[in-house]
C-alpha cells in the first residue's frame, strides 16, 4: 500500500479544533482509497513563540522537508504582536521550501447562498493564484526615527523575471486544464516600476499560450468585478499582496471565509507543499467548537489532489458538498451545527 507522510501543524486558536477534523477526513479517505497517511504533529506556531520564542524548532525546516505535505491550520494570537516576526512560520515554510504559488479556489458550494444575491454557482467557480515568494511581502525595509517629527519608513518591494515567469507559466497551465482565461490583476498604472515590469513579463509568458485568453484588469476594477461580475474570472493571476486581499474577498463571496481552502504549492516537488485554510486563526471563537472546518478540510482535499491521490481528492470535495446541501453548516455559514458535527456528516458522506 502506498503510504504518505504527513507532517500536522495546528497552529493556534481553531487550528486546534479544525485541524484534527481535516485529519480524520484525510484518513477516511485514504482506508476508502488504499493508501496510508503517516501522520506527525508538530506544535509549532505562536503558542510555540511564547514558550520558545520563536514560531517553530531550529531543525524545523530540516525535519519538514522530508514529508510529502504539510497540513496546517493558522497561526497567531491576540498575545503575540503580528508586526513582530510576522506570521514567521508561514513565512519562513513557503520561502524555504519555495512554494512560490498560493492556489485559491473560489467556488460556491452546493446549497450556500453567496451574499450576492443575484449569483449563482455558475457565477462563482475561479481560481486566485497568488505568487508566494516576492512581491510587496519580502519584508525588506525599515522604520527611521518612528518617535521624532522627522520619523520615516520604507518597503521595498521585490520582483524578479523568473519569478513572475515561473507563477506565469503556472496560472496558463492551470488555465489550460479549465476554461482557458488568465486575467492579471495589477496595480501597474501607479506601480509603474515593479508592476508595470509584473505586466510585461506575464505578457510575454501569454504569447506561448495562444489557447488561453489573456487579459489584465486593475485591482480596484477587480474587486469590484469580483462582487459585481464574478463570472468574469477563471484564473486570477496577481501578486502576494493583491492575492492575500483579493482571496479573503474570494472567501466572503462564497459565503463565509470558513469555506476558503488554500494550498502553498511547490510545484517541482522538490520541496513538499503546505495546505491551509485561507483565515487566520480566529481567536474571537477559539475554543467554542463552533468553527467551520470546511476550508482546512478542503485544503486536505487539494493536498491529496497535489501528492496523487486525485479519486480520493475528489470525493472530499463531492462530500463537503453533500454536506452543505444536506444545510449541516456552523453558525458563520448560517446553520446551527458544530466543528465536529459538519466533520463528521462528511465523513459519513465520503463512506457513502
Ligand atoms: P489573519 O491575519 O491570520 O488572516 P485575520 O485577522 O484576518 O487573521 P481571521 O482569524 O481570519 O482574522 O478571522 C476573521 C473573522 O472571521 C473572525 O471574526 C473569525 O471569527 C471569523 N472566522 C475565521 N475563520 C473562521 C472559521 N473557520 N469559522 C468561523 N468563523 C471564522
Ligand atoms: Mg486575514
Amino acid at each position: 500500500m502506498t503510504s504518505y507522510k504527513i507532517a500536522v501543524v495546528n497552529g493556534d486558536g481553531i487550528g486546534h479544533e479544525i485541524v484534527p477534523m481535516g485529519v480524520e477526513v484525510l484518513k477516511a479517505a485514504a482506508e476508502k482509497f488504499g493508501f496510508d497517511l503517516d501522520t506527525t504533529e508538530y506544535a509549532y506556531g505562536a503558542g510555540y513563540y511564547l514558550e520558545h520564542g520563536d514560531f517553530m524548532a531550529e531543525t524545523g525546516l530540516e525535519d519538514l522537508k522530508n514529508f510529502d505535505g504539510i497540513l496546517f491550520g493558522a497561526v497567531g494570537l491576540p498575545a503575540v504582536d503580528d508586526t513582530l516576526p510576522f506570521k514567521l512560520f508561514t513565512n519562513k515554510v513557503r520561502t524555504a521550501f519555495k512554494q512560490y504559488v498560493n492556489y485559491r479556489p473560489v467556488k460556491l458550494l452546493d446549497g450556500i447562498d453567496s451574499p450576492l444575491r443575484t449569483k449563482t454557482q455558475k457565477d462563482i467557480d475561479f481560481v486566485v493564484i497568488r505568487e508566494n515568494n516576492e512581491g510587496e511581502f519580502v519584508q525588506n525595509g525599515r522604520q527611521m526615527y518612528p518617535d521624532e517629527p522627522y520619523g520615516f519608513a520604507t518597503d521595498t518591494s521585490l520582483f524578479t523575471r523568473p519569478g513572475i515567469e515561473r507563477i506565469a507559466h503556472y496560472a496558463f497551465k492551470l488555465a489550460q486544464k479549465r476554461r482557458k482565461k488568465v486575467t492579471n490583476v495589477t496595480k501597474s498604472n501607479t506601480m509603474i516600476n515593479t508592476l508595470a515590469y509584473w505586466d510585461r513579463v506575464i505578457a510575454e509568458v501569454a504569447e506561448h499560450y495562444p489557447d488561453v485568453q489573456y487579459g489584465k484588469m486593475y485591482i480596484d476594477a477587480a474587486t469590484a468585478n469580483f462582487v459585481l461580475r464574478p463570472e468574469l474570472f477563471d484564473v486570477v493571476l496577481t501578486t502576494n499582496m493583491l492575492g492575500d486581499i483579493l482571496s479573503d474577498l474570494g472567501g466572503a463571496i462564497m459565503g463565509s471565509l470558513g469555506f476558503g481552502p488554500s494550498g502553498n504549492i511547490n510545484p517541482e516537488k522538490n520541496f513538499p507543499s503546505m495546505f491551509e485554510p485561507i483565515h487566520g486563526s480566529a481567536p474571537d471563537i477559539a475554543g467554542k467548537g463552533i468553527a467551520n472546518p470546511i476550508g482546512q478540510i478542503w485544503s486536505g482535499a487539494i493536498m491529496l489532489e497535489h501528492i496523487g491521490e486525485t479519486a480520493a481528492a475528489e470525493a472530499i470535495v463531492k462530500a463537503i458538498n453533500a454536506t452543505t446541501a444536506q444545510g449541516i453548516l456552523t453558525g458563520d455559514a448560517g446553520g446551527k451545527n458544530s466543528t465536529t458535527e459538519v466533520a463528521q456528516a462528511i465523513i459519513e458522506n465520503l463512506k457513502g
